[in-house]
């Protein structure tokens, strides 16, 4: 048969649209959806046949232009498009806060928060005791305010908008002081210098690379009456003379110093800026709510850290606090009123979704042993070796019975905190090496990835390893399913 012929073969999108099949589903997906489906179809059959050359012409199946082929190949279509970017899949990396993975999962008792508040009308600025206008700053505040013993708490984006409201509310047009041992880049374009101009601020550095001392903040403070005779010459050499905003301490998230090193204690700070009237800020990044040393997890806390007595302290919502996207602002009154009142809090606030999930979350921190078994992260973290040593068998059990090729092994692995937090700390946990056949890891890996449910795995000297510390027992079954 010829191309014009096949080509005449083609069917009528109006005659493919009448199949049984297609008018039940254009009923629910909606008519566009799934003429469109039927468009793309035809015209990548029209684009395939234009390809051919009279040799294969002759092969081609007819059959695929009937209207029932195209019909079921239009349905197929339908699916596929309707698949989302943002999907679930499985962590097997054994890497707690991926931040390319959305860092912390949610609890369910934070997920079922959300469909319900999120579904209906809600309480998000309303005072329903009271009948009238509330504020969606008072939702979790009374929460926060117990859990951390502050004065008073406010909630942002991130915690990237946290650093950047708070500079801008106290730092504008004034000095901050920050040890050149902190000044940390966490990811992308967030670096302390930048976010400090963005803000308004003017950045003080004072110390060195390894060595702060108490000491050097309080010899860079500038008061109201020195800056008032400002010099403007040593201005213009880039010598800024500004009042002192504050000075602040920033969390070495992501790395490490070590060897020769010193750094103020948040005590010294504290007494420094209580002396020259001056508030102390400590972006404290993981947001960690109560003490994990226990669990090999040393890095400071933010009940703790408050304790200290610093004025304003800022962290995520989603790494170590184990909730939802969200930047927590707690410490004085007055000075969480400001940044109430600043202009960027609205372009900063979040949703009702995010307050559903963190109001959640954050109840669970009534009783510890409650956050442990409910938050994953925290699970996670706290996983006994038993328990993910019976995970991995079962998992290498379930692998070789569904896949007679392959080969498991179980091996102890480090695991590690990850999404910029803890970053030296390494957790022993357990992983289930796989061997396919003869395939290589790398095979194996990209198989994994492709799968309807893909998983992530971890490759190290070239091994294919899923570490069970980040998957939980409902998934063993859909990672046999995409080994096979
Ligand atoms: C993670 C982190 C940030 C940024 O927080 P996001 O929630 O990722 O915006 C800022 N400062 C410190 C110290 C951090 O650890």
């Amino acid at each position: 048969m010829d191309k014009m012929e096949l080509l005449r073969r083609l069917p009528k999108i109006d005659d493919v649209m009448r199949q049984e099949s297609l008018v039940m589903l254009a009923e629910e997906k909606g008519d566009l959806i799934v003429t469109d489906a039927v468009r793309e179809v035809i015209a990548a059959k029209r684009a395939e046949i234009l390809e051919l050359i009279d040799e294969t012409a002759d092969l081609y199946d007819l059959q695929s232009l009937e209207l029932s082929s195209v019909a079921d190949a239009a349905e197929l279509r339908v699916a596929e498009n309707e698949k989302m970017k943002l999907f679930p899949l499985i962590n097997a990396t054994g890497t707690i806060l991926h931040t390319n993975l959305g860092r912390a999962p949610l609890c369910r008792d934070a997920i079922e928060n959300v469909a319900k508040v999120s579904t209906s009308y809600s309480s998000l600025e309303y005072n329903v005791k009271q009948g009238k206008r509330g504020s969606r700053h008072d939702l979790v505040n009374d929460l926060i305010k117990e859990l951390t013993g502050a004065e008073d708490a406010m909630v942002v984006n991130n915690n990237a908008a946290a650093t950047m409201i708070v500079l801008a509310a106290l730092g504008r047009g004034k000095e901050v002081i920050v040890s050149r041992g902190e000044l940390v880049e966490i990811g992308g374009s967030f670096r302390i210098p930048d976010i400090m101009m963005q803000s308004g601020a003017y950045l003080t550095e004072v110390g060195t690379s390894n060595k702060t001392k108490a000491s050097d903040y309080e010899a860079a403070i500038i008061t109201k009456e020195e800056a008032e005779d400002i010099d403007w010459e040593e201005l213009d050499r880039g010598m800024s003379r500004f009042e002192t905003g504050a000075i602040m301490k920033v969390h070495k998230s992501n790395y490490d110093i070590v060897g020769f090193t010193e750094e103020a204690s948040l005590e010294e700070l504290v007494s420094i800026g209580k002396k020259h009237d001056i508030p102390v800020i400590y972006d404290m990044g993981n947001g960690l709510m109560m003490d994990m040393s226990e669990y090999g997890i040393r890095e400071p806390n933010v009940p703790a850290s408050l304790a200290a007595g610093v004025d304003v302290m800022l962290f995520s919502g989603d790494k170590l606090l184990g909730g939802p996207q969200a930047g927590i602002i707690v410490g004085k009154k007055e000075y969480i009123k400001a940044m109430k009142q600043h202009p960027l809090a609205r372009a900063m606030r979040v949703d009702k979704m995010t307050f559903a999930a963190l109001e959640a979350t954050l109840k669970k921190y009534k009783d510890p042993s409650l956050a442990l078994r409910d938050i994953p992260i925290l699970r996670m973290i706290s996983e006994s070796k038993d328990v993910m040593r019976a995970r991995a068998e079962k998992l290498s059990d379930s692998i070789r019975i569904a896949n007679a090729d392959m080969v498991c092994e179980i091996v102890e692995v480090e695991d590690q905190i990850g999404g910029g937090a803890a970053p030296m700390v390494r957790l022993p946990g357990v992983a289930v090496s796989v061997q396919d056949g003869g395939k290589s890891a790398d095979t194996t890996e990209r198989k994994l990835r492709k799968a309807e449910i893909p998983v992530i795995a971890r490759i190290n000297e070239d091994r294919l390893l899923l570490c069970v510390r980040t998957v939980n027992d409902d998934e063993i079954e859909m990672i046999c399913e995409a080994l096979k």
